[in-house]
């Protein structure tokens, strides 16, 4: 294995064809002392002062959550990003990854602060001038101001770009008027400081910095949701807002670049944030199985209850390899950075760009194995699970939202084939190569052998993943041409397999790392591994036939079907034995191992 910090590594979406575990990854086994005080920090402060005011928060009393908001920023927790000349730490993406991870034990909170340190307040830390960012940064930093961003109105949500809120300068050339609407903004009931979208003349979308006490801004009454009822949501209206002109935030007419960018960074975070719900989701099931009897013995000793902890397991192990491998491939561009260059907050930001398709598929992987766990959770707690005396049903109810904010998964899942599709047509991926490669190996019969090693038959399983993942997209691009946006149904399925193949792909690479390290729960991991892949192959081998199938003419459907028969491997295992392994530690431990 190469170093991480291998300027190959850097490439977002290269690990579709790049050789499986080419490059050492980062992963939750490097974190550095200073990164685990960070996190226990988190952990004690979500366990000492938000948890056990769960109830308060979800009745929303009045001022608690701003009170915990400051109280976080007094342990640091709202400085993690946040540049050092501003009063912030400025550390890395893996340590903000983690305090996410941390804090997502309470929904209503976790959605809270990730707000204000995230989307609220980063268009500032990446985008704003020196002015802007002398006069914000300190204080957002304490929390003595508060952060909210409005880009969704009544009218357009997925449509961003479709919004109706106009800016018009003034006669005096001071002040921008703003008026129009924003809907479901996060903090809006007490943030200070929101960072609005709006098109200058109704047509350059352009952000600005807009103050609470702004004339003309008027906040809705807090919106009544099914999940996430602490958090604070409400409307926006703007009739004829003064909003200065120098609270212009970026360029004029590039308020895109920092809506999309800035969500990108907020999917990345939402991975981890939902896969830190599911470790806890998990931890609370399994207590609860270890105390539940039925017929004579604890529901815990069930194979159907063992089923679905192995399998819950599983997938975290693979989503925190995701996660942590993306945050450490930012993280090495980062280092490289010269600190003293004017640009570089820029060049932070286009580091973060560089990996929109696997912070999309963070989003996607990270969301759907949290909604799976509350899911399998409530399902542990029987009819208890469906009262609101336990824990789970507001974990139930929390978890629903990941997948409709930060785009929805069903934008992201085209962002992720779309931008794999771009980044292959413009060359920032060395695709035509492989696609060469992959064809001469057809047809000489020299696809990639067994190696020698621990995980090889596994290795090797992903090598042909990846060839019929890259056949079945190659052959729908050139079926659809340039069409193929239309064919929404095509992009996810294809999405779906390429987050399966950096599922699989990171999953090996940490592994591997955990054995060369005899790391004690290596074996243990190894199992997790095989599961998600013996799976994952099968998604992969049922998906790219399907793609072949609607991007065929019938009389080359026989033969494109042959290619991906041969370019799957059979990966056959117990799922049971696996699962029920899995489960042993876990109840064991009362707890996800790692
Ligand atoms: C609790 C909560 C907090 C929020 N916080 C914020 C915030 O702080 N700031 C903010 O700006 N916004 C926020 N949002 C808004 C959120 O980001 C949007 O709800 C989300 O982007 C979806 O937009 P929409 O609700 O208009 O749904 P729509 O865009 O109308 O989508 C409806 C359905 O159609 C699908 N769809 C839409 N377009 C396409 C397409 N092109 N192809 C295929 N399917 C499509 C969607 O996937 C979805 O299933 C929040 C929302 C909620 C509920």
């Amino acid at each position: 294995m190469t170093n991480a910090n291998d300027k190959t590594t850097a490439t977002g979406g290269a690990f579709l064809i790049e050789a499986c575990g080419a490059h050492r990854i980062f992963t939750p086994e490097d974190f550095s002392d200073e990164q685990r005080l960070f996190h226990k920090t988190a952990l004690d402060f979500i366990h000492h002062e938000v948890l056990p005011r769960s109830r308060e928060i979800e009745a929303k009393k009045e001022g608690l959550i701003p009170n915990l908001l400051r109280k976080a920023g007094e342990v640091g927790l709202l400085s993690v990003e946040i540049p050092e000349n501003y009063g912030g730490l400025g550390l890395d993406v893996a340590t903000s990854m983690l305090v996410a991870e941390a804090i997502a034990k309470q929904g209503s909170f976790s959605v809270s602060i990730g707000a204000h340190v995230g989307i609220g307040s980063l268009p500032i830390v990446y985008f704003g001038n020196e002015v802007q960012k002398a006069k914000y940064l300190p204080k957002i930093n304490t929390g003595e101001i508060l952060t909210a961003y409005a880009l969704t109105e009544p009218g357009s949500g997925s449509d961003a770009l479709g919004a109706k809120t106009k800016a018009v300068l003034n006669p005096e050339g001071t002040h921008y008027i703003l008026n129009g609407a924003k809907q479901w903004i996060t903090n809006a009931g007490f943030a200070g400081l929101f960072t609005v979208f709006a098109k200058i003349d109704g047509e350059k979308f352009t952000a600005f910095l807009v103050t609470r006490d702004t004339k003309g801004l008027s906040i809705g009454a807090e919106e009544h949701k099914m999940g996430i009822r602490g958090s604070s949501t409400c409307q926006l209206t703007f009739e004829d807002a003064l909003v200065p002109k120098e609270n212009i935030l970026g360029e004029i007419g590039k308020g895109h670049k920092i809506a999309f960018n800035i969500l990108n960074h907020g999917r990345m975070k939402l991975g981890i944030s939902a896969t830190g719900g599911a470790k806890h989701v998990l931890g609370i099931s399994v207590a609860y199985a270890k105390s539940r009897k039925a017929f004579g013995q604890p529901i815990a000793e069930f194979g159907l209850i063992q089923e679905k902890i192995g399998e819950i397991a599983s997938r975290i192990f693979v989503a925190e390899a995701m996660s942590f491998r993306t945050c450490g491939l930012i993280d090495a561009v980062h280092e490289q950075l010269d600190k003293s260059d004017p640009a570089y907050q820029q060049k932070r930001f286009l580091a973060l760009e560089e990996f929109t398709i696997e912070a999309s598929i963070l989003k996607v992987c990270g969301s759907e194995l949290l909604n799976l766990a509350v899911d399998e959770g409530v399902q542990i707690h029987g009819g208890y699970g469906y009262s609101e005396e336990y824990a789970i049903e507001r974990a139930y109810r929390d978890s629903r939202i990941n997948r409709i904010f930060e785009g929805t998964n069903e934008i992201n899942r085209m962002l992720i084939t779309g931008t794999l599709l771009k980044r292959a047509l413009t060359g920032k991926i060395a695709w035509l190569d492989f696609f060469g490669k992959l064809q001469h190996e057809l047809e000489t019969n020299t696809l990639p052998l067994l190696k020698d090693g621990a995980l090889a038959r596994e290795q090797q399983v992903v090598e042909y993943a990846k060839r019929a993942t890259v056949l079945a997209l190659q052959t729908a691009a050139m079926r659809f041409m340039q069409n193929i946006e239309k064919e929404q149904e095509i992009l996810a399925q294809i999405a779906n397999l390429i987050s399966d193949i950096y599922g699989m792909d990171s999953a090996i690479s940490r592994v591997t790392q955990m054995m060369e390290a005899k790391h004690e729960f290596a074996s243990w991991a190894e199992l997790a591994t095989q599961l998600y892949l013996s799976q994952g192959v099968r998604r992969i081998y049922e998906g790219a036939r399907q793609i072949m199938i609607e991007a065929s003419d019938t009389k080359d459907r026989a033969n494109q079907l042959a290619l991906i028969d041969r370019l799957t491997l059979p990966y056959e295992i117990s799922w049971v034995k696996l699962r029920r392994a899995l489960a042993e530690t876990i109840i064991e431990k009362e707890a996800y191992p790692l």
